[in-house]
């Protein structure tokens, strides 16, 4: 068997679409979805995304504000940064750019941010709404990842999916999207026993664990959707966490990196953005 492409160029791009109408639409009534990220320090990495989500918010029509902070910064400053874009109604979404480094505490920085304008979805109250299966806002990558999984046309309901990675910003979040549309979730992390005895009973198998070649065939139960989240850098290429080769000879849906979750993470972003956009036209 070889893989279907879940392509995330043409999805994203589909989402773009949608995003853009969105905007004309608010536009027309005198608001411009703005998105402010911070940025601290200068990781290269974080770089090349800061600069991506900028050419997010230019091609759909958004105002897209970068606030660049010293390595130095301290706590007390970068909260003060994330107070002022809460009060600024030019700014519809926030963004705190992770890795921070490592002298400033995450969570405290996070939990600043208002829910409403938290578009990333890290907020605890957006956390619990997740959990909850209540409104609010849903963490980017897995909402990606779940528009991948839908696009198949497969009937999600019922199926295994096992998620590697426990993180609060994928492996979590996915689990519950998943649990969400009924599926059977097995959260697998780095103290699973036997972890390729779980993968093999996958319908749907995400990985988020950022090890190249990590998931092999040997693992995948032929005829699986697999969603890699990963991003990993081997001799200055970008890859996932799949063993793309071999497993596309027995997955029955695969998505590619580059060209997968990664595009579908900011085209999420620029959503969530549009609705936090137009949820401030009721008000
Ligand atoms: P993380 O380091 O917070 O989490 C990694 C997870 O992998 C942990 O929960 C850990 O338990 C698990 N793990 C590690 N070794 C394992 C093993 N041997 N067996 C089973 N599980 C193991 O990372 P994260 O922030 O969740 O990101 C994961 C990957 O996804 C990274 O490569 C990251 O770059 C990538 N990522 C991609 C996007 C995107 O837009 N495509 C967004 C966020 C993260």
């Amino acid at each position: 068997m070889t893989a279907r492409i879940l392509d995330g160029k043409v999805l994203s791009a589909q989402i773009k679409d949608e995003v853009t109408a969105r905007v004309e639409a608010l536009k027309a009534k005198g608001v411009i979805p703005g998105l402010a990220v911070i940025l601290v320090g200068n990781n290269p990495a974080s770089e090349i995304y800061v600069r991506n989500k900028g050419k997010g918010c230019e091609e759909t029509g958004m105002l897209s504000r970068t606030v660049r902070l010293d390595e130095a910064t301290t706590q007390e400053e970068l909260e003060g940064q994330i107070e002022a874009l809460n009060r600024d109604p030019e700014i519809h979404g926030i963004l705190v750019q992770l890795p921070l480094p490592r002298h400033l505490d995450e969570n405290a920085a996070l939990a600043k941010i208002l829910p409403e304008k938290d578009v990333d979805g890290f907020h605890l109250i957006n956390a619990g709404h997740l959990m909850t299966g209540t409104e609010g806002v849903v963490p980017c990558t897995p909402k990606g990842a779940l528009y991948m999984l839908r696009s198949t046309g497969e009937d999600l309901s019922g199926k295994e999916a096992v998620v590697i990675g426990r993180s609060n910003i994928v492996g979590k979040p996915m689990a519950m999207l998943l649990l969400q549309q009924n599926c059977t979730v097995t959260v697998c992390h780095s103290r699973t026993k036997d972890l390729a005895e779980h993968t093999r009973r996958a319908d749907i198998l995400v990985s988020a664990v950022g090890k190249a070649g990590f998931v092999t065939k040997d693992m995948v139960k032929p005829g699986a959707i697999v969603i890699d989240v990963g991003i990993n850098r081997v001799d200055g290429k970008v890859c996932g966490d799949v063993d793309f080769e071999s497993v596309s000879e027995t997955a029955g849906w695969i998505t590619p990196v580059p060209g997968g979750v990664g595009k579908m993470t900011i085209a999420m972003l620029l959503s969530n953005t549009v609705d936090a956009a137009e949820r401030t036209l009721g008000k």
